[in-house]
């Protein structure tokens, strides 16, 4: 690939995961000053800080919990324009999220991979035109430049230059090829299909690969850092206050420009100042729930499928690490926006479409994995539901000077970042073009290009590929010297213990959760087999060796997890009776 500004990269050098320590991280932060600090470490405060240091900013990330503790661990995990939203002919938003899905493949195509989707139709159903209509309509929206042909993407990539991934258009496909993809089908009788293209991804990796790249911009972030107050200057917001969760001390960061991406939360951050309420968002939060099933009990096969829901709506059924991910609900919600959990009414209206869809019997007792997260929508005051709240997002800047980034997409992330840092450098009248449409994040590795040491399988390597690209070769190095350290987190998955241990020096991991809830996604692909404290000893040693913890605090971490898989809503069947045989 021709990089523009010649930032390619030694692949020796390049780890991936290179993020500072905690503890060199609060030395390189406290007290110190920024040109930029950020708050919230999601994905968008991810964006912005990759965003400003590759323009030559000084930045700081300041992140409450974990990084993507929030709405980016929580989301579908597409990576798509969003065929919905043509509903409410919300065209911009689409095609700008078309546009961001196609440049995701090319930055990072170890971890935004595309997915062939599904709409089947069935004997005794009319064939539904208007979709037919709409993924016209998506698949002209998804041409990368006005007047740039197809066809001559196509030749661009035979000379290997400015090369842009494109799906093929929408078709029709017969009942055959339906069950080819889908094989669980057969028992519906599918007549035909939609096939079209859209993108997935693991939203947390995809944060904690932005971050990454940010750091290797000279970008310093810290997660465990709460931030309570933004500092006043004679009317400017002149830094932020943090308390560190470990030592419970309060640090203050001077900075040039505060950024407020702390998503849902984003109505919460108000500088003394803030008279109008319209230098600020109003977030009208609405929860989503996604369930995650075996594939023995429904699959799709290697695609996706669009489910029908009743009155109108649909929900996808998503194959991913290996399970079929459903979801999602879209309800307007008002409880604890910090924890949000699935709701059981979610869950029975989830598992009542999936069954009806694939003609199956799977109930929560089946589940070995769920989540529910809050989407930051923007309240425009419009009593509408949520769902016709646009995603769009709104940039918002106080009289201090703070700007809030909020609303949006995964998918649109880049966007939202270039937004808030363009109108930084427009105030500042700083000449510093943004970058981050050319910049890899990540390096691609192909697993074939891995070599693996005894005991590690193909899909393991294959996984690690995916997640961590060239740097799943660190991953490999760890299991080469340490062979307990290739052993599987859990019996029958490939994520390895070795993961742990990258976390905690790479990736500031501090807890169990950490590494189950989002480093790895185990605990929400294999709840059922992280119940009790036991189960996830190991997972405690293997953190508590890289982060020097005593026996006894091993056991403590070890006995905190079944709380915060309880307090994630991940594991419902924990709670619903067995199934009578
Ligand atoms: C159910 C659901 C499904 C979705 N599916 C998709 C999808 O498939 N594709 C797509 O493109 N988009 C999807 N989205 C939208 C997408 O997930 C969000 O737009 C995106 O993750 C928001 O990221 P963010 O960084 O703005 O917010 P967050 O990820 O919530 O990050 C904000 C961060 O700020 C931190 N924070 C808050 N207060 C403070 C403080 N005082 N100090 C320090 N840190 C603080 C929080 O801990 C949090 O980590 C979905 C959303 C939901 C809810």
């Amino acid at each position: 690939m021709h990089l523009r500004f010649g930032w390619e990269r030694n692949a020796g050098e390049h780890v991936g995961v290179p993020m500072l320590s905690r503890a060199d991280s609060i030395e390189a932060i406290a007290g110190q000053r920024f040109e930029v600090v950020v708050i919230g470490g999601g994905i968008t405060g991810a964006g912005v800080a990759l965003d400003a240091a590759s323009r030559g900013y000084s930045v700081a990330l300041l992140e409450r919990g974990d990084y993507a503790i929030g709405t980016s661990s929580r989301s579908s995990k597409m990576v798509h324009g969003g065929l919905r939203y043509l509903q409410n002919l919300d065209l911009g938003l689409v095609r700008e999220a078309l546009i961001e899905r196609q440049l995701m493949v090319q930055l990072a195509p170890h971890l935004v991979y595309p997915t062939p989707f599904l709409v089947p139709g069935f004997a005794e159903e009319r064939r539904d035109r208007r979709i037919g209509i709409g993924l016209n309509m998506y698949d002209v929206m998804a041409t990368t430049r006005v007047g740039r042909s197809r066809r001559e993407m196509r030749s661009s990539k035979d000379e290997d230059e400015d090369f842009s991934w494109s799906p093929d258009r929408h078709r029709t496909i017969g009942r055959e090829e339906v069950l080819e993809l889908v094989p669980a089908l057969a028992e519906r009788d599918p007549r035909d299909a939609y096939l079209f293209y859209d993108c997935q991804t693991d939203d947390v990796r995809l944060t904690l690969t932005i971050l990454g790249e940010a750091e290797r911009f000279g970008a310093v972030m810290l997660n465990g850092a709460d931030v309570t107050d933004v500092l006043d200057d004679g009317g400017r917001a002149a830094g932020v206050a943090f308390v560190e969760a470990e030592s419970g001390e309060r640090f203050e960061v001077r900075a040039d420009n505060v950024v407020n991406a702390t998503g849902v939360f984003a109505d919460r951050i108000r500088p003394e100042e803030v008279v109008d309420e319209e230098d600020v968002p109003r977030i009208a939060p609405s929860r989503g729930t996604h369930l995650l099933l075996d594939r023995a009990d429904v699959s799709t096969g290697e695609a996706a499928c669009i489910v029908p829901a009743g009155e109108g709506r649909a929900i996808f059924a998503l194959p991913w690490y290996g399970r079929t991910l459903v979801g999602t609900t879209d309800n307007d919600y008002d409880g604890d926006i910090e924890h949000p959990r699935p709701a059981a009414e979610d869950i029975a209206y989830l598992l009542d479409a999936v069954n009806a869809f694939f003609g199956t019997s799977a109930s929560d007792s089946d589940l070995v994995g769920a989540y529910a997260g809050v989407r930051p929508l923007i309240s425009t005051g419009d009593p509408r539901k949520s769902v016709d709240i646009s995603r769009r997002a709104e940039l918002y800047e106080t009289s201090s000077g703070m700007l809030t980034i909020t609303g949006g997409k995964l998918t649109t992330w880049r966007r939202m970042a270039k937004q808030t840092v363009d109108r930084l450098v427009e105030r500042e009248g700083r000449e510093a073009p943004c970058h981050t449409a050319e910049l890899p994040l990540g390096m691609e590795a192909r697993p074939a290009d891995l070599e693996a040491p005894e005991g590690v399988g193909e899909e393991a390597v294959a996984q690690l590929a995916f997640r961590y690209g060239h740097a799943a070769r660190k991953v490999l190095d760890l299991a080469r010297e340490d062979p307990g350290l290739a052993a599987p987190i859990v019996a029958g998955r490939p994520d390895l213990l070795a993961e742990a241990v990258i976390a905690a020096r790479y990736e500031q991991a501090r807890s169990v959760a950490d590494l189950l809830l989002r480093r790895t996604r185990l605990g929400l692909l294999a709840a059922p087999q992280l119940r009790d404290a036991e189960a996830v000893r190991p997972v405690a040693e293997a953190l508590g060796g890289a982060l020097g913890w005593s026996r006894r605090q091993v056991k403590r971490e070890a006995e905190a997890w079944p709380a915060a898989l309880a307090e994630a809503g991940a594991d419902p069947a924990a709670a619903s009776p067995s199934p009578t045989v």
